[in-house]
């Protein structure tokens, strides 16, 4: 029954998925989706969505998005497959035969990575977008598939349980929508923003929605007339433009009202205008034409056609009063520049074919390879840069020669020398904000006219401060790489100094053997050479407070090995554990541990030796460590009278080695005989001695000395058994 009910959505599916790509009027290797498709489906047949769906909806779905973004037949394969490896058993090698090696690429860039080592939730989020943005400058297209992927996600967040609807919302918002908008993937930007806000404020969402069906008649009747008049005029010029009314997206409006702390009344464009038309000419004739018609208000006039947005958007925007004394917005483009808004860089494929002109592409990338390298270098966190750095709103400033350059909201000083080049960044000595001597902290205004002082002198660079004053992950690397190419001798020293002195800080003392430990720990910690090191910490590449916790632990780890050096007796296990299966010296509930030396079983008779920290460690009485330290006066004060107590309750580890003539199914009998004594086994191994005997040694459960035995005798029983002995005796 669930079978059939699987078939009919898999062929739905599949159905739908060839109409959909046969619609495009684009020509696909259809044999190869094809089997990626049933790839998909068999592979993750029985799984479900938490909606309950066949889970294979998803990555069909994700597959239509990138067919609608113009995306090739690689990608759509690899939206089938994206899943597949991350949640199911085929593995990446499977893909890698079965589709090649370009869509095993892909899909081994949108695999998560898991099991990340002491890492919390927070630091395997950001390996994974990292690892993502990797993979994204080999191929960009693990990026446009990852964002498809989310976006579908985001479309069916409402299955999931209310605390992962905010992490995702959250991540949505804070990295994917500023991905996408750097990409200028509008469509899908906008779309990511206006469902993660739903999650995010849903109260504010709800206000606005109220607040725009009120109007929802009278907007479009106000859109309809602007639209009738401007296309009226228009004509009289000649000019059949192709003219959209649209009304702000839902988080354009919530950024202007909540964030900004606007009224409602006061966000100018929640109408706009759209006019696509064929040249730049028409687009600055128009523009004319609208002023002339409608009342502009000032300073609202930007000219995104001379000046692109960093990521190659283009368009003249001005906000007009209408008749009814209602503002709006116009937006005035050519036809390819409309792709490029709505596309981004996934127009490469819809209108031309992929990429051709390599090096543009390298350059929109670089934001990227900096998020990396600022990560990588200076352990920036990148879920935060990618916040600060890739946020949609830009100022424009201009050069003294009138070249515009477009910084991020917050930008100093120094970013903007940057900006322009490092060589003007390195020589600064100062600056003008139109006219007027600014501080290098200063926040850059909107429109406004910078002037970077520079030094001739050769020997000038950068102030290791300006790290702090910049916003730009760019201005931030670029001042790196002067303090790591120029410096290096006296970073070294400098790092050597700053290294010490926060050890000092931290009561961190060491002797001149345990420093050479320390540094070595920390040098295989960062993968880094000793001077390298130091240097690091000189330029500021190593920012020391911040990796002052893993000192610290690697100091203990030091101090740990060193102690149970000089408490010689115990080879004893580091994790000490509170029993109740001993009692010291008449008292119960004492921490205590086994040692390993020996390894006491209830049954054993035993003594306890007193650690520095450690609580008692349990030796047995004729522990060979025992009889050497009691004839040492320094510890011999240190043993103390144990006993176990009446009621052992808990199984204890031991190991046996078993001597056996070498025969088959030696070991099938040894596992056959302790499980059928429900004794656990928890490792065992088994080998060749030199004189052909096999050695079986196991480490099995046991409750006591009186139970060992009873084990001891069994297995002595079994055919070509030699001997069985406990170890550690
Ligand atoms: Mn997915």
């Amino acid at each position: 029954m669930e079978d059939k009910t699987y078939l009919e959505v898999e062929q739905k599916l599949y159905r739908d998925l060839f109409r959909k790509l046969k619609d495009t009027g684009k020509i696909y290797n259809t044999k190869k989706i094809k089997q990626a498709f049933h790839r998909a489906s068999v592979a993750h047949q029985g799984q479900k969505r938490v909606s309950g769906e066949p889970y294979i909806i998803h990555p069909v779905n994700v597959a239509y998005i990138l067919i609608n973004l113009g995306m090739d037949s690689a990608c759509i394969c690899v939206a089938l497959l994206h899943d597949v490896v991350e949640d199911t058993e085929v593995t990446l090698e499977q893909i890698r035969g079965e589709f090649g090696s370009e869509i095993a690429m892909l899909v081994n860039g949108l695999t998560k990575l898991t099991n990340l080592p002491m890492s919390s939730k927070e630091e395997q989020r950001s390996e994974n977008i990292l690892k993502v943005l990797m993979a994204m400058i080999q191929d960009v297209r693990v990026i446009l598939i990852k964002l498809a992927d989310r976006l579908h996600n985001m479309r069916t967040l409402q299955f999931k349980a209310p605390d992962k609807q905010r992490i995702t919302a959250l991540e949505t918002i804070e990295v994917y929508a500023p991905i996408a908008n750097r990409l200028g993937i509008m469509t899908v930007k906008e779309e990511l923003e206006d469902l993660s806000i739903r999650y995010l404020d849903p109260i504010a969402c709800r206000e606005i929605d109220e607040a725009l069906s009120l109007k929802k008649n009278e907007q479009r009747t106000i859109i309809e007339s602007i639209k009738a008049r401007i296309l009226e005029r228009l004509r009289t010029y000649q000019i059949e433009p192709h003219i959209e009314g649209r009304v702000k997206s839902l988080y354009g409006i919530y950024s202007k009202v909540y964030k900004d702390g606007r009224s409602f009344d006061e966000v100018y464009d929640i109408y706009a205008v759209r006019i696509i038309v064929d040249t730049d000419i028409d687009c600055y004739n128009i523009f004319g034409v609208i002023h002339d018609m409608f009342t502009p208000i000032p300073g609202r006039f930007k000219d995104y056609i001379s000046t692109p947005k960093p990521n190659s958007y283009q368009s003249l925007h001005t906000t007009v009063l209408g008749k009814e004394g209602i503002p709006f917005e116009v937006q005035i483009r050519t036809w390819d520049m409309h792709y490029m808004a709505e596309y981004g860089i996934a127009a490469h494929w819809k209108y031309k074919e992929g990429v051709h002109g390599k090096d543009k592409l390298e350059e929109q990338l670089s934001w990227a390879r900096q998020l990396i390298e600022a990560q990588q270098d200076a352990g920036e966190d990148i879920t935060h840069t990618i916040k600060t750095d890739l946020m949609p709103d830009d100022i424009y400033v201009f050069t003294p020669k009138g070249d515009v350059k477009c910084l991020p909201v917050g930008s100093t000083i120094v970013d903007f020398a940057y900006a322009i080049h490092s060589a003007v960044g390195n020589k600064m000595i100062g600056a003008k904000a139109d006219g007027k001597i600014v501080s290098l902290e200063y926040k850059i205004k909107n429109g406004q006219k910078i002037e970077i002082l520079t030094t001739k002198s050769i020997s000038h660079g950068p102030n290791k401060e300006w790290l702090s004053i910049a916003k730009t992950s760019e201005a931030r690397s670029k001042i790196r790489a002067w303090f790591k190419k120029e410096r290096r001798e006296e970073n070294i020293v400098e790092g050597k100094i700053e290294l010490e002195k926060e050890l000092r800080k931290n009561y961190i003392h060491l002797d001149d053997e345990q420093r050479q430990q320390l540094i070595e720990r920390l040098c295989k910690r960062y993968s880094r050479t000793e001077n390298d090191l130091y240097a690091a910490i000189g330029y500021g590449g190593i920012v020391l407070a911040k990796i002052m916790p893993n000192i610290k632990e690697d100091y203990a780890k030091l101090i740990k090995e060193n102690e149970i050096e000089i408490d010689k007796p115990e080879l004893v296990t580091t994790k000490p554990k509170l029993t109740g299966d001993i009692s010291v010296d008449g008292i119960e509930g004492c921490q205590v541990k086994m040692s390993q030396c020996c390894n006491p079983l209830p049954g054993d008779e035993i003594i306890g030796f007193i650690t520095r920290g450690h609580g008692v460690s349990i030796h047995k009485k004729d522990c060979i460590n025992v009889i050497h330290s009691m004839s040492d006066p320094e510890q011999a004060g240190r043993w103390i009278r144990v006993n176990w107590t009446s009621s052992v309750a808990k199984s204890y580890n031991c190991t046996l080695d078993i001597i056996a003539h070498n025969r088959d199914a030696l070991f099938a009998d040894i596992s056959l005989i302790l499980s059928g004594m429900r004794v656990p086994i928890y490792e065992i191994n088994a080998r060749q001695l030199k004189n052909g005997n096999a050695i079986v040694i196991v480490t099995i459960g046991i409750q006591g000395t009186e139970h060992l035995k009873n084990i001891i005798y069994r297995l002595s029983k079994i055919n070509s058994v030699i001997s069985v002995e406990r170890t550690g005796k």
